[in-house]
């Protein structure tokens, strides 16, 4: 499950993480008084939305008065935004968050992942933030290190330096950097994360490192060991078929083509997309329901699957 980033940074927060201060707006009128309380004199007003690159895409914005907030609250709250994340229908603002804004010296790139291949916490830093990580991965592959943590000894001093060094840290900020690290891996434990990525990391003018954008995502099959976690679903992020579905434990995944599937099993599932797309046609879903699955599941996956006009 995936949060908006304002959620984000409530969570982290609560680790002791340096964030901006925010407030979130679900209407022009809340977000003029979120200015007003934030005091300025620069504010950001950034669309929430499941995906990232909202800033190249016009959905994340600088301005200098109150009056420039209600602009783009105003342009923003109900406009369909198209970033390279959310595909090509883009994805409609219903929220915005209201932030202080920062005077940014340095962005960097930090991520911390579940590595499956060593079943330990990753963590991947580069000095090129507020880009597209694949692309450096791509075109500057040395611009990037990364590192799992072994979880006996968790997070340790060392990895903090490791990070400082790569991304080439003063002593202060390094310094910085051994406080906020360790941090961000105890609420990805704590909160079993899958994801944690603060796309830019920055260092402002006044030397503070913080996190200026936060994206994170958590493991479904641990939502049960967090309510509060669980409460922060958005339901207009999410595909109303894949929610139906949680509902009967079935494993569905909506896709984009026509032909319905309803499988046993997740391989047979997967070589059946595969078949169909050898063949030239495209899935329309791909759903596992189980070794188990009673007549209830099967007749929720039925109309579940028949509810998609594509099929
Ligand atoms: P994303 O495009 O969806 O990843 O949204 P971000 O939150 O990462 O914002 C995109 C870019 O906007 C950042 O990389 C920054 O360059 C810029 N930005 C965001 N907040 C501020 C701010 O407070 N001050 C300044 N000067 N730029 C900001
Ligand atoms: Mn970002």
């Amino acid at each position: 499950m995936n949060i908006h980033e304002y959620q984000a940074k409530v969570v982290l927060r609560e680790f002791g993480v340096p964030v901006p201060r925010g407030i979130p707006a679900l209407s022009v009128d809340e977000a003029v008084k979120a200015a007003d309380e934030l005091g300025g004199p620069v504010w950001v007003v950034k669309a929430q939305i499941h995906a990232g690159g909202r800033g190249k895409a016009g959905g994340v914005k600088v301005v200098r008065s109150v009056a420039d907030v209600k602009r783009e609250a105003e342009r923003l709250l109900g406009a369909t935004l198209v970033t390279h994340q959310t595909g090509p229908h883009g994805k409609e603002v219903h929220r915005l968050y209201i932030e202080e804004g920062s005077a940014i010296d340095r962005e960097y790139y930090l991520s911390a992942l579940v590595d499956r291949a060593t079943s330990r916490i990753a963590f991947v830093a580069s000095t090129e933030g507020g880009m597209d990580i694949e692309e450096v991965a791509r075109t500057h592959p040395e611009k990037i290190i990364s590192f799992s943590v072994d979880p006996a000894t968790g997070f340790m001093a060392h990895h903090a330096q490791q990070v400082a060094h790569a991304l080439g840290l003063s002593r202060d900020l390094a310094k910085q950097a051994d406080g906020l690290l360790p941090r961000l891996y105890q609420a990805f434990l704590a909160k079993d994360m899958n994801l944690l990525e603060i796309n830019p990391l920055v260092i402002t003018k006044a030397g503070a490192l913080i996190c200026l954008d936060a994206k994170l995502g958590f493991d479904d099959s641990a939502l049960y060991r967090h309510p509060d976690i669980a409460a922060l679903r958005d339901p207009t992020e999410e595909d109303a078929k894949e929610i139906e579905a949680s509902h009967y434990d079935l494993n569905y995944i909506a896709l984009d083509g026509t032909i319905g599937c309803m499988v046993n099993g997740a391989g047979l599932a997967m070589a059946t997309m595969d078949i169909i797309k050898l063949y030239g046609e495209t899935p329309a879903n791909f759903l596992d329901v189980g070794g188990g699955a009673t007549t209830e599941k099967v007749t929720a996956a039925f109309k579940i699957i028949t509810s998609d006009p594509n099929v």
